[in-house]
């Protein structure tokens, strides 16, 4: 199976203005030697708590910043964007899909107005009549229906679910191979979140998609999506299957993540026991970013950084306690 959209060893570092208290070179190592494949047909969650690096995944992929260091590849070719041509063409195959979808609308205008803009951006311009067949089929797919009734409102008149698959036939319109979905339902009522990921599922099988679903609801991504990653402080921990990792989690912080959620069925005394905070990423932890609080932290942990062990079944763990698996 080839990638559609591939991360090998990508870093990004944000430069920080230098104080007077501080006068050295200070950086954010928001994400650091990140490996990530997304497939065709499928979709593939990133997880992780607020701050650990996941919209820079969403955005680097986006081609919205640069690499720092590392590379990105579109069906394997090393992505090159320098110019706004190559720009457009890239975004051409590749959407990103926001957490919360008015910021991204011009409220002066329709629905209508900001699909046929989106249509004409990437297929040029259009007869009338295709233009509107094409607005009406993207409502439609989007369950939208019918589209007359949606076409000349404004993005305030919309509920929240409806103005993101608003967003979501936006993205269609450029016809893409891949959609990165940036928590696309977390800021919606949880009565249609649902709804809107069932609609995501939908189109990734109809048009053989590659789906990145980012979220730092662990549950969800179970449900969801047939590969999940574990990011914890800007670095991947633990990745393989879906039901793998959330069901039979190797690493700690996955463990701490799925005993964190609140889940009615199970006895306090059995959930790791954390009053952690996430570190800094001014200044990471050495050796495995999670050893300050992790409760099975060895001597090991806080010199070296463990690298991915091998689990089978295509699971693996970065973390020191599974070092008798294959590297
Ligand atoms: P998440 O989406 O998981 O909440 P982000 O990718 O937004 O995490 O941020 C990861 C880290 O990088 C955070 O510490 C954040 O403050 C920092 N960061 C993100 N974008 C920038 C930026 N443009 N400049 C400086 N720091 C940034
Ligand atoms: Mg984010």
């Amino acid at each position: 199976m080839t990638a559609a959209l591939e991360m090998v060893d990508v870093s990004k570092t944000f430069p920080l203005a230098r104080r007077l208290t501080h006068p050295g070179r200070r950086e954010v190592h928001a994400v650091s030697h990140v490996d990530l494949t997304l497939h065709r047909g499928k979709i593939t969650a990133v997880i992780g708590e607020s701050g650990s690096g996941k919209s820079t995944i969403a955005r680097l992929m986006a081609q919205l910043y640069k690499p720092t260091s590392g590379q990105i590849k579109l069906d394997g070719k090393p992505v090159e964007v320098r110019n706004g041509r190559q720009l457009r063409k890239y975004v051409g195959d590749v959407q990103l899909i926001l957490q919360d979808p008015f910021g991204s609308f011009n409220p002066v205008h329709t629905i209508e107005y900001a699909l046929r803009r989106a249509v004409t951006i990437h297929h040029g311009k259009l007869p009338a009549s295709e233009l509107d067949a094409r607005v009406g089929a993207l409502l439609e797919e989007v369950r939208l229906t019918p589209p007359r009734q949606f076409t000349a409102k404004y993005p305030h008149e919309l509920s929240g679910g409806q103005r993101q698959r608003i967003s979501i036939a936006r993205a269609l319109a450029a016809s893409p191979t891949v959609l990165l979905a940036d928590e696309p339902v977390s800021m919606l009522d949880v009565s249609i979140r649902l709804g809107v990921l069932n609609l995501l599922e939908r189109l990734v099988t109809e048009r053989d998609l590659a789906l990145l679903y980012i979220t730092h609801d662990i549950a969800s991504a179970r449900y969801f999506a047939s590969t999940a990653s574990v990011m914890y402080a800007g670095e991947l921990v633990e990745g393989g299957p879906a039901e793998a990792v959330t069901q039979k989690p190797a690493h700690p912080y996955t463990k701490l993540l799925i005993d964190s959620a609140p889940d009615p069925g199970k006895a306090p005394a059995d959930r790791i026991k954390d009053n952690g905070q996430p570190p800094s990423l001014i200044s990471p932890p050495t050796g495995c970013r999670f050893h300050p609080r992790c409760p099975f932290a060895m001597p090991r942990c806080s010199t070296e950084a463990p690298p991915r062990f091998d689990l089978g079944a295509g699971q693996w763990a970065r973390c020191w306690l599974h070092s008798s698996s294959k590297e």
